[in-house]
């Protein structure tokens, strides 16, 4: 069935003269390499037609990637529109979204709003990176591919997926990332960029280390109020990007970052867990995303305590039922 999906993808994309491809807020890894290496792919096959990239937001972590573009608002209404990795339309970053002749959306997040005219969705995918490297393979005769391109893709596989180690990758996501090196993915850059941090990062993170909270029964959290993320000169993003340090702990089988956002007058929520699912959690605290890495928002303090009791008591669930795990 999603061959034919694919099949009035590549049929429509050919049928439009402007083609729009937006992505979600807060823009990940996969979301940025998803959005650049489609935009990438479409303009190096089809360099006579009018492809734009756009996002109402930036990413400081991704800056390496480079920029968008401007999008003329009369340009929407003879569009298409490609929205790449956002599982909402609350979540395209892109306010104009409404305006453009045809909506297509492409992710693989567990389907809750299926806002495009068509919508290809496979929510056991690693990522909307390894969409797009099936899409390229399953068209490779009709479609382009630089070695950029490769490489963004192969960006937002490697992010997404834990550098190929979360739930969800398969022998066929590794077969996909093969196909992507053979087209010359520059992974020495890639890499350096992804791993290079500032010496100020580190002394962040001997805080964070410092701070971390443990309940109970394991879940490790921890609180990024306004204050600390002025003290560390922070960005939101930069904020945010702190659930990655809470990964790994024993027995924490659910980590949990509480970003401070007083911009909204609420806290950001980023859940994380190995072994067992933790988005019925987010669904619970006006969230959702996949079973072991999802995103909610909480609005107060107290609220925050709560969400952590919950996690407390799914874990001590869990390791009643399955004893201790790593
Ligand atoms: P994050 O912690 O923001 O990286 O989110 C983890 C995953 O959950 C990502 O795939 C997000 O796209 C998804 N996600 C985050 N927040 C939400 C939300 N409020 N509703 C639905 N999905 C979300």
């Amino acid at each position: 069935m999603n061959e034919t999906v694919k099949q009035r993808i590549l049929d429509t994309i050919e049928e439009y003269e402007t083609v729009i491809v937006s992505r979600h807020i807060r823009p990940d890894g996969d979301a940025v390499g998803a959005s650049m290496g489609l935009t990438k792919l479409l303009r190096d096959t089809y360099p006579e037609k009018h492809i734009y990239l756009t996002d109402d937001d930036f990413s400081s972590y991704l800056a390496f990637c480079g920029g968008e573009d401007e999008v003329p608002e009369e340009a929407y209404q003879d569009a298409l529109l490609l929205v790449v990795d956002t599982g909402t339309r609350a979540r395209i970053s892109n306010r104009n979204y409404k305006r453009a002749k045809t909506v297509i959306k492409i992710d693989h997040h567990i389907e809750a709003d299926p806002y495009g005219d068509i919508n290809w969705v496979e929510d056991f995918r690693s990522s909307a990176c390894e969409m797009i490297a099936d899409f390229y393979l399953t068209f490779k005769d009709r479609l382009r591919i630089s070695r950029e391109a490769a490489t963004y893709i192969y960006m937002g596989m490697v992010t997404d997926s834990g550098r190929f180690r979360f739930e969800g990758v398969t022998g066929e996501t590794l077969r996909l990332a093969g196909a992507l090196l053979d087209c010359g993915v520059d992974y020495e850059t890639l890499f350096a960029h992804l791993y290079s941090e500032e010496p100020s990062s580190l002394k962040f993170k001997s805080y964070v280390y410092d701070h971390i909270r443990i309940t109970e029964h394991g879940v490790a959290y921890l609180y990024m109020d306004k204050a600390t993320q002025e003290k560390f000169s922070l960005s939101f993003e930069d904020a945010s990007a702190v659930v990655s340090e809470l990964d790994g702990i024993k027995g924490s089988l659910i980590w949990v970052a509480f970003i401070e956002n007083t911009a909204k007058g609420n806290i950001r929520v980023r859940l994380r867990s190995r072994f067992l699912g933790i988005n019925d959690l987010a669904i619970k605290y006006h969230g959702g995303g996949h079973n072991m890495a999802a995103g909610a928002t909480v609005f107060s303090e107290a609220e925050m305590y709560d969400l952590i009791s919950d996690a407390d008591e799914l874990l001590r669930a869990y390791k009643a039922e399955h004893g201790d795990k790593i």
